[in-house]
């Protein structure tokens, strides 16, 4: 990722296996950017996620890939390779620190699924993250946000300002039934952009 060299006040970085990237993803991350009025949101996928050793994950670069086929249509949309290049674990309190140095007094959104930021209170210098930058919870209708803030809340204060929950009805699609669809030899035609569908077909992923 190359360092910033315009103004950017307010940035969203979208964080995700992304295995594959989908419509929900997509959706998401260009809801936040309309709401929350940001200059441009960052695609990052995790190269080793420290919650998934030992999973049989697509190699980190067909995933990177696939997420820029995602994106390029638009022009707000940037993939960055930070957690693939650098080597352990990903841990997002390092991805934060490293765009924060990139760009120097910006507003940073951390978007991602609810049910990741559920877990947050076990990851990595979790008190330091939650005051570097805002979360941005992405969920499905009808998600009880409120449990969420509830389990954050023996944390910080005020966990409901600090997490912003965000309802996306295109995350119905996820990334597991995509893998299970093309194991299974069905359709997943409409699910993500058809480069991505193209890439899959062609590199043969998730056949097992
Ligand atoms: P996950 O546990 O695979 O995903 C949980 C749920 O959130 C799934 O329903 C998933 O749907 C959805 N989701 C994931 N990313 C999303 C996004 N960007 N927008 C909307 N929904 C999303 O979570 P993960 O993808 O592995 O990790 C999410 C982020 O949290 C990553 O950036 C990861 O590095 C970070 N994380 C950090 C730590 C740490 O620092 N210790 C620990 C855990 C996770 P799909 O399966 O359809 O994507």
């Amino acid at each position: 990722m190359r360092k910033s060299t315009g103004r950017v006040c307010k940035l969203g970085v979208m964080g995700g296996t992304f295995d594959p990237i989908h419509y929900g993803h997509l959706v998401a991350a260009e809801g936040a950017r309309e709401e929350l009025a940001l200059d441009k949101v960052i695609f990052i996928p995790a190269g080793k996620p420290p919650h998934k050793p030992g999973h049989d994950l697509a190699d980190a670069g067909d995933r990177y890939l696939m997420t820029g086929l995602a994106i390029d249509s638009n022009i707000f949309f940037e993939v960055s390779s930070i957690e693939i290049d650098r080597p352990g674990p990903s841990y997002t309190v390092d991805t934060i620190q490293f765009i924060m140095n990139q760009y120097p007094g910006a507003e940073i959104y951390f978007i991602t699924g609810a049910d990741a930021i559920l877990e947050i209170i076990t990851w990595k210098n979790v008190e330091r993250l939650l005051s570097l930058c805002y979360f941005v919870a992405a969920s499905r209708p009808g998600y009880r946000l409120d449990e969420l803030w509830e389990k954050v809340g023996a944390f910080i204060q005020c966990p409901e300002k600090k997490i912003l929950g965000m309802e996306v009805p295109a995350l119905a699609i996820s990334s597991t039934d995509i893998r299970r669809r093309v194991r299974e030899g069905k359709t997943i035609k409409y699910l993500l952009p058809e480069p991505v569908e193209e890439y899959i077909a062609k590199k043969k992923l998730y056949r097992r």
